[in-house]
C-alpha cells in the first residue's frame, strides 16, 4: 500500500464546515495518512487569516500596544472550531502559554506559528491521528537556513513511529528550540518535506481551486483545466505570474519524483492537476500546456556594431545592473544588438545610473529604452515536438495587428516569451489562445 501526504491550505481549514470535509477526503482513502495543515484562512470575502491576526497582535505587542482584544477574536475562532467539531481538547491551556509568550516579548515567527500549531492540534483530535511538532522535525541552522539533510533525518525517523499523524505547516525550530518560519505560504513546503521524507506516491495539494488552467479565466473566459504538466512547465509557468503552490514546494518532491496532485477540497471529485517529473501522453500531445505573463517591464536595448566580436560584453552588460542591484528578467540578443528586459519597479529610479554606466562601460552605438512592456510566455513541451508553433503565434498575432516588441525562445524549447505593449496584454493572451485551444468549455480552476 503506498502513502500519500495531504496538505490543506487555510481556507480548506478556515472552520468547522470545512474541518468536516477534509475530514470526508482522509478517511475516504487509508493511505492518506500523513495531514500537513495551515493555519485557518479567510472564510469569506473580506474575512481575516489566524495568520495576519497574529503578525498584528505581535506587531502591536511591540508597540506596547494592548492586544487583549485582537488575541481575543483569535481564541475565539479557534474555540468555535472546537465546538463545531464537537471536540474536548484543552485550548485554554494553549491560549495562555502563547499569551505567556507573547507578553515576554517572543519572536513574530514563533506567534506566526501558532496558527498552524493550534490547528493541527485540533484536527489531529478530530481525525484520531498523533499529532508531531514541527519544531522538533523541520530543521533550520542558527541563521535561520533551511537544514535540507537533518530535516530529512528527522523527519523519516519521526513518522517511522507514527502510522497517521498531523503535521503543522509552515514552521519548524532552530537547534536552541526557537521557532523559525518559512516565508508566507509555506505550509506547501511542509507538505513537500514530509512527502518525500516517507517516500510518497503523490503528494495531495487541497486548496479551493481544481488546479491550474491554461489561462487567467479573468482574461480567457472558459479556460480549459490542465490535468497533467511537467515540474519544468510548471516553474516556466509560475514565473510568469501563474501560482497555486509556493515556489520553494516543487523543489523536495521534484527530486525524489514524488507527483503533486492540486486537488479542491470544495470539489473533491475533481482529478485536479497532476504535475510531474515526466511528460504524460497528453502533455505530448498537446502543443501549449498554458500561457501566463506579466505587465510593466523596461526593455533596453543597445546598440553596437560588430558586438559579437567583443568578447565579455555581455558580461560587462550584466555586471552593470548587477553593480545596481537591478534584477534582470530577459536577455535576448540579436547580431549586433542585444536587450535587457527588467520589472519597471526594480529599475524606475535607477535608469538614469543604468544609462550613464553602459555609456561608460559599454561605448554603444545607440540606446533605446522601451517602457510599459508586458511579457507573455506561451509555454508546452509539446512544441519541442512540433514545427511551425512559433510561426502560428506570431501569425496569429499579426492578423490581430498586435506588435511584438520583444522575442524570447528559451533553449529548453518549450516556451516562447514576447514582449508587447502593457495594453495588448489581454487582447494578445486571449489570440495565442484561440490560435492553439479555441474555446474552452470547461471553468473550475483559476491562476490566482
Ligand atoms: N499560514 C501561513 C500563511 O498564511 C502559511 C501557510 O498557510 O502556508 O502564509
Amino acid at each position: 500500500m503506498g502513502i500519500k501526504v495531504v496538505k490543506f491550505g487555510g481556507s480548506s481549514v478556515a472552520d468547522g464546515i470545512q474541518i468536516t470535509k477534509i475530514g470526508d477526503i482522509i478517511k475516504a482513502d487509508p493511505e492518506r495518512r500523513y495531514v500537513i495543515v495551515s493555519a485557518p484562512g479567510k472564510r469569506f470575502d473580506g474575512d481575516n487569516k489566524i495568520t495576519d491576526l497574529l503578525y498584528s497582535c505581535r506587531e502591536q505587542m511591540s508597540q506596547n500596544l494592548p492586544i487583549d482584544q485582537l488575541f481575543q477574536v483569535v481564541c475565539d475562532r479557534f474555540t468555535a472550531i472546537k465546538l463545531n467539531l464537537g471536540l474536548k481538547i484543552d485550548l485554554q491551556k494553549e491560549f495562555d502559554i502563547i499569551l505567556d509568550h507573547l507578553q515576554s516579548g517572543v519572536s513574530a515567527d514563533y506567534v506566526a506559528s501558532r496558527g498552524e500549531y493550534l490547528n493541527a492540534k485540533i484536527i489531529a483530535e478530530y481525525l484520531g491521528f498523533d499529532f508531531v511538532d514541527s519544531a522538533e522535525v523541520i530543521k533550520f541552522s542558527e541563521h535561520g537556513k533551511f537544514q535540507n539533510k537533518e530535516t530529512n533525518a528527522a523527519l523519516s525517523a519521526e513518522l517511522a513511529k507514527h502510522k497517521y499523524a498531523v503535521i503543522p505547516g509552515f514552521f519548524g525550530s532552530r537547534p536552541d528550540g526557537k521557532v523559525k518560519t518559512f516565508s508566507r505560504g509555506g505550509s506547501d513546503v511542509t507538505g513537500s518535506l514530509v512527502a518525500r521524507a516517507v517516500s510518497a506516491s503523490v503528494y495531495e495539494n487541497w486548496t479551493d481551486v481544481s488546479g491550474f488552467l491554461q489561462a487567467d479565466p479573468r482574461i480567457v473566459e472558459n479556460a480549459k483545466p490542465i490535468h497533467t504538466i511537467t515540474y519544468k512547465e510548471l516553474r516556466e509557468l509560475s514565473y510568469m505570474g501563474a501560482s497555486v503552490l509556493h515556489e520553494s514546494a516543487v523543489f523536495p518532491v521534484k527530486g525524489a519524483k514524488i507527483p503533486i496532485n492540486i486537488r479542491n477540497t470544495n470539489c473533491p471529485e475533481d482529478p485536479g492537476t497532476m504535475i510531474t517529473d515526466q511528460p504524460s501522453e497528453e502533455s505530448k500531445n498537446r502543443v501549449i500546456t498554458g500561457i501566463a505573463g506579466h505587465k510593466n517591464f523596461k526593455v533596453i536595448t543597445i546598440y553596437k556594431d560588430l558586438l559579437n566580436d567583443e568578447i565579455g560584453f555581455l558580461r560587462r552588460l550584466s555586471a552593470i545592473l548587477e553593480d545596481l542591484k537591478i534584477e534582470i528578467e530577459h536577455m535576448p540578443t540579436g547580431i549586433d544588438t542585444v536587450s535587457v528586459v527588467v520589472a519597471s519597479n526594480n529599475i524606475d529610479d535607477k535608469l538614469d545610473d543604468v544609462l550613464d554606466e553602459i555609456e561608460r562601460r559599454l561605448q554603444p552605438d545607440s540606446v533605446d529604452v522601451f517602457d510599459d512592456i508586458a511579457l507573455i510566455a506561451t509555454v508546452g513541451i509539446g512544441m519541442s515536438f512540433r514545427p511551425g508553433v512559433s510561426a502560428k503565434l506570431f501569425t496569429a498575432l499579426a492578423e490581430e495587428h498586435i506588435n511584438i516588441r520583444m522575442i524570447d525562445q528559451g533553449s529548453s524549447e518549450m516556451n516562447i516569451i514576447i514582449g508587447v505593449n502593457n495594453k495588448d496584454f489581454e487582447h494578445a493572451i486571449k489570440v495565442i489562445y484561440d490560435a492553439f485551444e479555441g474555446k474552452g468549455k470547461e471553468l473550475k480552476a483559476h491562476f490566482s
